[in-house]
């Protein structure tokens, strides 16, 4: 799943993760782990992304390889949030053909700009479960609270409306050059992310990939 941050990538990966059973391998969420977890990884990445900057090469492909040593991924895998620069996806690439797998294809979500921004700065998490609430499209049903675990909302660093420019940015600079890489071997397809709710977009999406 490929786009800016805020289109909906994590959204529609974990929608086709549990429609086809594979994993969604979301570094935001290794990443995660290992901040919880304390590790020297873990510590780095933490300022990394407070600063709204990209984590380096080499620390999310190592993300990458830990996940991937879980068998889960053997009947396939949905990508969210890597690669996300061109060397990323040439080492990614590789790994893969090592393998002998390919990607089958490379979901490009497109939404306004504005809106991503919107939505973004409207965003809160649950640092307990991770579940994204979103104060105008889908607020929590108690102000503050998680519907799921009872845990209190927070808004993240990363989720202001400068981080955001910020991260659109360097989306523009360092991550946009990934999707010419890939139009190259011929598995981009584009998807319209505005519109319809998530459920008609997921329609729309499974047309696409039927394709
Ligand atoms: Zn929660």
């Amino acid at each position: 799943m490929f786009g800016p941050p805020g289109v909906g990538k994590g959204t529609y990966a974990k929608l086709l993760s549990s429609k086809f059973h594979i994993p969604h391998i979301s570094t935001g969420e290794i990443a995660r782990d290992e901040i919880s977890s304390g590790t020297p990884l873990g510590l780095a990445v933490k300022d990394l992304i407070a600063s709204g900057q990209l984590l380096s090469d080499d620390v999310v492909t190592a993300l990458v390889k830990e996940r991937f040593k879980r068998g889960d991924v053997l009947r396939g895998f949905i990508m969210d949030g890597y690669p996300r620069t061109a060397p990323q996806a040439k080492s990614f690439d590789s790994y893969l053909g090592e393998r002998g797998w390919k990607l089958d294809a490379v979901v490009n979500i497109k939404v306004d700009e504005e809106e991503i921004i919107n939505r973004i700065v409207k965003r809160f998490t649950c640092p307990k479960c991770h579940a994204i609430y979103n104060i105008e499209y889908w607020p929590p049903k108690h102000s503050g609270k998680c519907d799921v675990c009872g845990g209190d909302l927070i808004k993240r660093s990363d989720e202001s409306d400068t981080a955001i420019r910020k991260r659109l940015e360097v989306y523009h600079d360092v991550t946009e050059p990934v999707l010419a890489y890939y139009k190259a071997a011929g598995v981009v397809k584009d998807m319209s992310g505005t519109g319809g709710g998530v459920e008609e977009n997921f329609g729309k999406l499974l047309q696409l990939l039927e394709k």
